[in-house]
């Protein structure tokens, strides 16, 4: 019998593990994650706004286990050690003759000074929801102050993450101004990003539907600011580009930081050969000194041949990667071939509140109601893909589930 380690419950190892445990072959998993639930991060966004409970984007690992044979160990991985197929964990250690690693990612600071004292992070419910009551926390505290920096919330950098969280922010506006005794319009949500251009990857058309809405909502957006420096409840950033003594200070109560992600910091510990955290793979996503490892999702780096830079990290590709990575597994042990791992993106949805949302969808750019609901469907598709009809009932997008 065969040992299958997976590392990580998100997209990638769940998806994996759904797949692994419908064949018939001879195999044993162990999967371990440090918590004891799976939680959809392509909804952090609403935690942290308090638009959605964070009860909504996870369900119990328990519930997708088959446990004749899977078993699920809570525990946090330290390192792996490939060479002699070791995995240590907190408490224990594990062997395996095949690793899948899903780890996910961590937030990148870029080495920017006072981030990690000073600005909240959003990498997983824990830190989203601490994101929420502190906001709470502040429109509390401007009730007995009137200090208007209690009303400010920044987000850093307008990725993806920092688009959508400024929109659930938008949203959660309301709910905020009822707690600090203002109206929704007096909570101030600013948006600071160091290039001009945000949203590179989409049109101008659509570039233009996102800042359509985030004027009308009155959202500051400042681009072509990058942040030099974070104090406590200050973002300094350079406002010209050709003076870097130029140096302007945005007070705020509430500094969260979305400038991007890199991969899990144990494949740097694990003297993987990487760049942020991500391991260029062989095309059937094994390291490339370790056949028996196969790396997934944000720990991963798989050339897109049409832009020639490693694809998006994405939900999407992670369940695809996941797949592929249990398939090439089964495969091996039938002593069969696979194809090399090949990913056509169905394209990619931001949404911005509850409902609007722009992006790509095959070749079609699709806004408004069309594109949320768009949206909603690929989230129910993730929870389907990694939990099933079940978690898709309890916890799907749409109401009439419900
Ligand atoms: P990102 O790297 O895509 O965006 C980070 C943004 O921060 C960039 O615009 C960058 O210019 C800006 N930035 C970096 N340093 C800065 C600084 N010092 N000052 C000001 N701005 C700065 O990161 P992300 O948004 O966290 O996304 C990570 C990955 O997850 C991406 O691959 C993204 O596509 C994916 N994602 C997808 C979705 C979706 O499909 N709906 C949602 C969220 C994230």
């Amino acid at each position: 019998m065969k040992e299958i380690v997976i590392l990580g419950a998100g997209y990638a190892g769940l998806r994996a593990l759904h797949v692994l445990q419908k064949s018939s072959a001879d195999i044993h998993i162990t999967l371990v994650d440090r918590n004891d639930y799976h939680y959809e991060a392509t909804s952090l966004h609403e935690v942290a706004a308090g638009t959605q409970p964070d009860e909504k984007i996870c369900y119990k690992i328990k519930d997708v286990i088959n446990s004749n044979k899977t078993v699920f160990v809570q525990d946090t991985v330290e390192k792996i050690d490939a060479d002699k197929k070791e995995v240590y964990l907190e408490n224990q250690k594990l062997n395996y003759d095949y690793l899948i690693v899903g780890l996910g990612f961590q937030s990148e600071s870029f080495g920017i000074p006072g981030v990690k004292e000073n600005a909240l992070e959003m990498v997983d419910v824990k830190t989203a929801d601490q994101v929420h009551k502190h906001i709470v926390e502040q429109m509390k505290k401007y009730k007995e102050t009137k200090d208007e920096e209690y009303l400010r919330i920044v987000v850093c950098g307008a990725g993806f993450t920092g688009i959508e969280l400024v929109g659930a922010f938008v949203e959660g506006s309301k709910k905020f101004a009822d707690i600090a005794g203002v109206k929704p319009e007096d909570i101030q949500i600013y948006c600071v990003e160091a290039v001009d251009k945000i949203l590179p990857m989409f049109s101008d058309k659509l570039g233009q539907y996102c800042l359509k809405y985030l004027k009308k909502w009155d959202v500051k957006l400042l681009t072509g600011k990058p942040i030099k420096k974070v104090e406590p409840g200050a973002v300094i950033y350079q406002n010209s580009k050709d003076n870097e003594n130029d140096l302007v200070a945005l007070k705020a109560k509430t500094i969260v930081w979305t400038t991007g992600v890199s991969g899990s910091k144990v494949i740097g510990d694990s003297g993987f050969e990487e760049r942020r955290g991500r391991v260029m793979v062989k095309p059937n996503l094994t390291d490339p000194n370790h056949d028996d490892v196969y790396l997934l999702g944000d720990v991963s780096a798989v050339m897109d041949p049409s832009s020639n830079r490693p694809y998006p990290t994405t939900a999407q590709i992670a369940l695809t990667m996941g797949s592929y990575a249990a398939k090439d597994i089964l495969n091996q042990l039938k002593g069969q071939p696979s194809d090399p791992f090949s990913f056509k993106s169905l394209g990619s949805v931001a949404s911005i509140g509850n409902t609007h949302a722009f992006g790509v969808v095959g070749k079609t750019e699709v806004t408004a109601y069309p594109a949320s609901f768009i949206k909603k469907a690929i989230m129910d598709r993730s929870l389907f893909e990694t939990g099933g009809v079940k978690e898709v009932l309890a916890k799907g997008r749409f109401d009439f589930y419900h």
